[in-house]
């Protein structure tokens, strides 16, 4: 018998490479919190000797989802201004409301918030960009939770730097530094919008960035109006402008991608940007639909993202992989459009390719991280299970991650957070929501 650290045994594995393959009664081996082997359950318990055995007959497991975008510490504004078009809701209710609190307790306690929401509902991986980026990576890996902390990137200033060339002095020292070769904590850079950064500003970043070959995430053609704003200020579409800066390219991570022409989405296929797709966010703030069907059939790699829990309001990838598919289809008028195992596929490893993590997570393959999230089917909404690869796009609630594991770390149990105090954390959103309403009152 060989030793393994941990033995995790399902109903069903799904690892995403090979694409749509379901293994039934499948084990996962793992030691020193990577994946050993993926074989037969018969086959596992004859050959390995666990420290710790993990027994899921009615459930089926997954890579850890991976958020290519969000605002972790949004989550303690969540539902705080809702129901309005985005520049009013961002610069009218948002930004004077950040401007007011955000600090460093606040990114620790809402990034606290929402790690603890991203682990129960199955993500082992999130891309963040927000003030205090330092407090955020501190958090996570205090959490030990797997991130990619962007660098906020503004001209104007902020709760956290004065100016843009403070953002990229502060960026470069605080994280990038600290993170070189961490085990849970990526880094990369997070211009906000065309509109809040200056040429001057996007030639600096694309040297730091080249420099200490770091990916460049920005929120690009997110409404209509962004794309308007943007001609009649500089006669040049957002992506354009990019292009004529050297910033479209393979480390490019386009968030949203809403509004895009036929030629737009060639470019990035011919350069190799990704798009991190926000369903759910594009939704709420009536930004219009991702042309998500061509630029996938383009092979444009495209992640999936809540954004942050102002504008969605929940941070449950399950949640976007379903709206993922549906929308697609509903876009296309192709019901065939965005199938269950590509959606799967967005929500893994893909998003992991638009991070520049798919050496590392997003399958269940040897050598990899143990990033992994167990789903229990036995729930009267996902019975009788003929296709579990549909039962988990179209057919679970985020209740029904019953464990996760980070790096092998077991950090969901049944269901509850294993490590972490969620006490604490309600406690502390409640004191959160007292002190901004006594304020807006
Ligand atoms: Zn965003």
């Amino acid at each position: 018998m060989q030793h393994c650290d941990t033995l995790i045994l399902a109903g069903w594995c799904i690892p995403v490479e090979p694409h749509d393959l379901v293994l039934p009664d499948h084990g996962v081996a793992v030691t020193d919190g990577k994946i050993v082997e993926l074989l037969p359950t018969g086959e596992a318990r004859k050959k390995y000797a666990p420290g710790v055995l993990v027994d899921r007959p009615d459930h089926v497991l997954i890579p850890g989802l991976v958020n290519t975008h969000t605002h972790a510490a949004m989550t303690l504004l969540r539902g705080i201004a809702d129901d309005l078009p985005l520049e009013q809701w961002l610069k009218d209710a948002i930004w004077p409301i950040e401007n007011r609190w955000v600090g460093t307790e606040f990114v620790r306690d809402g990034t606290r918030l929402a790690i603890a929401e991203m682990l129960l509902s199955g993500c082992t991986c999130f891309s963040d960009q927000y003030f205090f980026p330092e407090i955020v990576a501190e958090t996570a890996e205090d959490m030990y939770m797997r991130a990619v902390v962007a660098t906020p990137v503004l001209e104007f200033p902020t709760p956290w730097a004065d100016n843009a060339t403070e953002c990229l002095n502060k960026g470069a020292e605080l994280v990038h530094d600290r993170y070189a070769e961490h085990t849970l904590i990526s880094s990369a850079f997070a211009p906000h919008s065309t509109a809040t950064v200056s040429d001057e500003t996007f030639g600096e970043l694309r040297i730091l960035a080249d420099q200490l070959d770091k990916r460049i995430q920005i929120h690009l053609h997110e409404s209509a109006q962004e794309v308007e704003d943007a001609l009649a200020a500089t006669g040049e579409r957002p992506i354009e402008r990019l292009k004529r800066l050297g910033l479209i390219n393979s480390s490019l991570l386009a968030v949203h991608a809403v509004h895009l022409t036929d030629d737009e989405i060639r470019l990035f296929a011919d350069t190799g940007v990704s798009v991190a797709h926000c369903p759910n966010s594009n939704l709420k703030l009536a930004d219009g639909i991702a042309r998500i069907t061509a630029i996938h059939s383009a092979e444009i790699p495209v992640g999936l993202g809540t954004d942050g829990a102002a504008s969605n309001n929940l941070l449950s990838m399950p949640g976007e992989m379903r709206t993922a598919a549906l929308l697609a289809k509903a876009e296309s008028e192709d019901a065939t459009a965005l199938p269950a195992a590509t959606a799967l596929r967005m929500a893994t490893l893909t998003g992991a390719r638009t991070l520049g993590l798919e050496e590392q997570i997003g399958s269940i393959e040897s050598g990899k991280w143990a990033d992994l999230a167990c789903i229990d089917l036995m729930h009267i909404n996902s019975q009788p299970v003929y296709d579990p690869l549909s039962q988990v796009v179209y057919a679970i609630h985020p209740q029904q991650i019953s464990d996760v594991w980070i790096a092998g770390r077991h950090q969901v149990e049944n269901g509850a957070l294993a490590q972490i105090d969620q006490a604490d954390i309600l406690r502390r959103s409640a004191e959160w929501r007292q002190q901004i309403n006594g304020q807006l009152s």
